[in-house]
């Protein structure tokens, strides 16, 4: 076994493969941009190497900029982790010809399932089903409209060179035909730089179920069974689980054989996930289980499996890279219980799921037994709007799939993060939903059903009731003693909106200035609200600050404005999205300071209303 290695990544993922390397002895390298300095994977590995400014094709999208960190370092093993690099054939053979053991497949592997269209031709060859369509050389509009016409619609149209879910339009009469596929190789060729796509059979009810495959350099593959993704926005996977819903014997046998072979037609080595659409408008049976395409990495999803079968994945990578042969024989590899993960997200669902960046004052996650949390970040830390916003994969693990579900649920309610936002209470919603909890779940569940699961939830009256007596506890309600036999009540600003919370005098603690409220999932901040102070000072003031770095692109109000509350004040594009910030309550612009067309950095005061005196 190599003594130190190199992890070509950042995040959740690069501290998962720190703490396996440790666990055998092994030294590692971490390397970071100039916005991950304070950064977990940082801490946690035993040496760090700057690599270069935040943006990713400055620094973890840089090739040669890691071999040099490898080669200072005295690294005699890279791992590079998911996404940037990892499938990445060029990069791969360079790390092998810079003389440093390269923890992955072989290059000519992750290259025969780089493509769509010839992975498709390849494994059909092999016999793996494939799903039905359209995968040649041929690529005139009007050649690739009959070959829609063959296949029967719905179908889908997919970039032979996408990924993440992106480059794909689904279409379901002819007459759409045309249109989605100009846009589709329009955005096939400015994301992947190559426009050209297939036709597939859209399978009716889709369900995504992958295999996990894992090969040595002794010609040795084994699968580790089958994980269930089928929830999923916009074609990214939310919840995934392991065992399948509704998986017998006899077709996991079929698939999981199918997958066996496939990572075989191409001498595969390490970890790497063959991804399959069912028909799931009956049972599964292997028939209607179709070959998709292959992930030649670590997949983010792997530690449902981890969990069911016992097996530490990135420990098998090490020890195969190394040139040991896979730890255990296929039928020593057998599934126990099940477990559900949930992929928590810095992101507002009720903004359209824009992604909220800043600092993570306040990070807790729910306990559950068996339960588990991979994380890259810490409480204090900052989520920056470089990278994948995402705060924690939440595990847990039951006899049962319906442990596993509650057990999920339990960790993701009790979580508490602010005041960024995350998807916690969608998720929440999204595990409560009848078809998920009876395991009828398909790719278009969250399409059809997710816009009540991404409202955001209110506080209970029992949560605001004790948080406002915090606030205000008997001794300080002066102003508001009244018959002693009548209700009390009180204003106070409750995520800047004013609401008025009875009060029962039961708080005896002293007065805070704001308390954090925290059920489902979800914070809000409850603070006093003041008649007479300038509402500058609590959380729920006039001041409308920049969620995120960004740049104005319209201002709709002039200093000394009278405004209504929810009217339009400007819109900022960030992350590559419009966000338009609104007036909170009715009021007057005291202060303005933005500008079309100015950056501006995140916290920036860009308007301040001041409210009009009651
Ligand atoms: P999967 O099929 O496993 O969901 P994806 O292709 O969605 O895989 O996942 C890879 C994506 O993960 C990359 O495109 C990138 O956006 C993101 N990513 C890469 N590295 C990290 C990281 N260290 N932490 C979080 N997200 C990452
Ligand atoms: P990517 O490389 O973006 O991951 P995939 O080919 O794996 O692309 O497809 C992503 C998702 O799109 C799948 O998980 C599934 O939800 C959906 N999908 C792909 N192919 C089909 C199909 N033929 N019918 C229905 N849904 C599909
Ligand atoms: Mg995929």
């Amino acid at each position: 076994m190599f003594k130190s290695l190199l992890i070509a990544n950042r995040g959740e993922i690069a501290c998962w493969v720190v703490r396996t390397a440790r666990k055998l002895g092994i030294r590692t390298v971490a390397v970071y941009s100039d916005a991950d300095a304070q950064a977990l994977h940082v801490r946690e590995a035993d040496e760090a190497v700057r690599i270069g400014p935040a943006p990713t094709r400055e620094s973890y999208l840089v090739g040669e900029k890691i071999i040099a960190a490898a080669l200072a370092t005295g690294a005699e093993a890279v791992h590079p982790g998911y996404g940037f690099l990892s499938e990445n054939a060029a990069f791969a053979q360079a790390v092998m010809d810079a003389g440093i053991v390269w923890v992955g497949p072989n290059p000519s592997s992750i290259t025969a399932m780089g493509l769509k269209d010839a992975a498709k031709k390849l494994m059909a060859d092999a016999g793996v089903p494939v799903t039905p369509g359209y995968m040649g050389e041929e690529q005139s509009a009007g050649f690739l409209a009959g070959e829609a016409a063959t296949i029967g619609y719905p179908v889908l149209i997919k970039a032979v060179a996408g990924g993440g879910g992106k480059g794909m339009r689904l279409v379901e009469r002819e007459e759409d035909f045309a249109d989605a596929l100009a846009s589709c190789k329009r955005e096939a060729a400015a994301s992947f730089g190559n426009d050209h796509v297939l036709i597939e059979k859209y399978i009716a009810s889709p369900r995504h179920i992958e295999v996990q495959v894992f090969g040595d350099k002794h010609g040795n593959v084994v699968h580790l069974f089958e994980r269930d993704c089928s929830l999923q926005r916009r074609h990214q996977k939310v919840i995934e689980e392991a065992p399948a819903p509704g998986m017998d014997a006899a077709t996991r046998e079929a698939l999981c054989a199918a997958a066996v072979r496939a990572a075989k037609a191409v001498d595969y080595v390490g970890a790497g996930t063959i991804e399959f659409i069912a028909d799931g408008s009956g049972a599964l049976s292997a028939d209607k289980i179709w070959f998709m395409e292959m992930n030649t990495r670590l997949q983010v999803e792997h530690p449902v499996t981890e969990e069911i079968t016992g097996v530490d994945l990135v420990e098998w990578q090490l020890r195969v890279a190394a040139g040991e042969p896979i730890p255990l024989r296929q039928d020593q590899l057998s599934i126990n219980g099940w477990a559900m993960e949930a992929r928590l997200y810095a992101e507002d669902p009720a903004k359209g799921f824009l992604p909220s960046i800043g600092r993570l004052e306040l990070l807790q996650f729910g306990e559950a037994e068996g339960g588990r949390v991979d994380t890259g970040v810490y409480q204090g830390a900052e989520v920056s709007p470089f990278y994948d916003p995402m705060i924690a994969k939440v595990i847990a693990w039951g006899e049962d799939r319906e442990e596993a579900r509650e057990q999920l649920g339990e960790m993701l309610a009790g979580s508490a993060v602010w005041p960024v936002k995350t998807n916690a209470s969608f998720l929440v919603k999204a595990l409560q939903h009848p078809g998920f909890a009876a395991g009828t779940v398909d790719t278009g569940l969250i399409g059809r059903d997710g816009e009540a699961m991404a409202q955001p939830p209110a506080p209970s009256a029992e949560a605001l009731r004790a948080a406002a007596n915090a606030l205000m506890p008997m001794t300080d309600m002066a102003g508001f003693r009244l018959n002693a036999a009548r209700r009390r009540s009180a204003w106070f600003l409750l995520d800047g909106e004013k609401v008025e919370i009875e009060l029962d005098g039961a708080g005896d603690e002293a007065p805070s200035a704001s308390v954090l409220i925290t059920e489902q999932g979800q914070a809000w901040q409850l603070s006093a609200w003041r008649h007479d102070a300038a509402h500058g000072a609590v959380g729920g003031s006039g001041a409308i600050v920049a969620p995120m770095p960004g740049k104005v692109i319209a201002v709709e109000v002039a200093q000394g404005d009278a405004v209504t509350k929810g009217q339009k004040l400007l819109t900022l594009e960030a992350m590559k999205m419009e966000h338009t910030l609104t007036a909170p309550f009715n009021g007057v612009v005291a202060e303005l300071n933005a500008a079309a067309g100015a950056q501006v950095q995140v916290d920036a005061l860009l308007v301040r209303i001041e409210e009009e005196a009651e």
